[in-house]
């Protein structure tokens, strides 16, 4: 897809909120990663639906074989979204999906956040949600939880709940409830593959500060006006969804009604690696589209866990180089 639009709108000073660490690695360096392991390369792109694309990611995943080449994935992540204007990164990453092989899961969050904090600036910064699998169950989602509350204010800003929405968000509660006590975010997915229920759940039974997706709500006047009204944000990822198959095209696809709403938004890539979108084009094909993207870009600082030194100039640089701001 080409990164037309109004000539400068991928450069815009933002916050990318919702990306996946291995769904945001570089192609050559998993291929490099399997050329080292004599292993085929992960399949990127043969995918059609939710399923196969899981596949696709745990495929990829499981070429990182050391400590090392993880924290070299999470800093290219890291100088990836640099190169695109993000001044603040909230990556996604699961430890525990990594089933032991590369260490306890304190070493493997740690050579992360080594990894994204490495090419960081005086008024840059990098995070990490972690992520709970709806599919996994709550024990392992207490022990995610119990390594989030270790770390939080030390690089991790947020719980995030990711896998099968067939899998209902209730058990989870008391996770989310224990995490804003630790002073996180709370940033589930929810409404991607699910009804407008889904987006109501995270936010009455996982109180949600922001949302993954959440563009089933469209479904819902109701909850529409409700999302307007408490400012929670959702962060939207066009392309993704256009390559699972849960949006038809740009031009149909439910940010132009969240926007019209009055619904707070941010434009995301979720997994860089397999959909062939980088967040900077879903800022130009946006801008293309007509959405408001300074807007959007100036919500996706505001909702971020992005501290006063990092967010402060962003939103003053956007709002120089913008007419004034909505
Ligand atoms: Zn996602």
């Amino acid at each position: 897809m080409s990164a037309n639009g109004d000539g400068g709108s991928e450069r815009l000073p933002k916050a990318h909120l919702h990306l996946h660490l291995e769904g945001a690695a570089r192609p050559a360096t998993l291929v490099e990663y399997a050329r080292r392991r004599d292993v085929p390369a992960a399949s990127l792109e043969g995918f059609t639906d939710l399923a196969a694309f899981v596949v696709a990611y745990e495929t990829a995943r499981d070429l990182i074989g050391s400590l090392d080449e993880l924290q070299r994935v999470a800093r290219e992540v890291a100088e990836d979204a640099l190169e695109q204007g993000c001044v603040w990164i909230e990556v996604h990453f699961a430890p525990f999906s990594y089933g032991g092989r590369l260490g306890r899961e304190e070493a493997l969050l740690e050579a992360v956040l080594a990894g994204l904090a490495e090419p960081q600036g005086d008024a840059t910064g990098a995070a990490v949600v972690l992520a709970v699998n709806r599919a996994h169950g709550t024990d392992l989602g207490r022990r995610t939880l119990v390594l989030a509350e270790r770390y939080a204010g030390r690089g991790v800003v947020g719980l995030g709940l990711v896998g099968d929405e067939r899998h209902p968000a209730r058990p989870y509660a008391p996770l989310f409830a224990r995490a804003r006590e630790a002073g996180l975010l709370a940033v589930p997915h929810a409404g991607e593959t699910q009804g407008p229920h889904a987006v109501l759940e995270a936010l009455q039974l996982l109180r949600a500060d922001r949302i993954g997706h959440g563009i089933t709500a469209t479904r819902d006047p109701g909850l529409l006006e409700q999302l307007a009204d408490t400012q929670r944000c959702l962060d939207v990822c066009p392309t993704s969804n256009l390559r699972l198959g849960v949006a038809e095209d740009w031009s149909a696809h439910p940010i132009h009604r969240l926007v019209a709403a009055g619904v707070a938004v941010s434009l995301n890539s979720d997994d860089p690696t397999f959909f062939g979108s980088d967040v900077a084009q879903e800022y130009a094909t946006a801008a293309a589209h007509g959405l408001p993207v300074a807007a959007i870009a100036a919500h996706s600082l505001r909702h971020s866990a992005a501290p006063d030194h990092v967010r402060g100039p962003a939103l003053r640089a956007l709002a120089s180089q913008t007419t004034p701001a909505t």
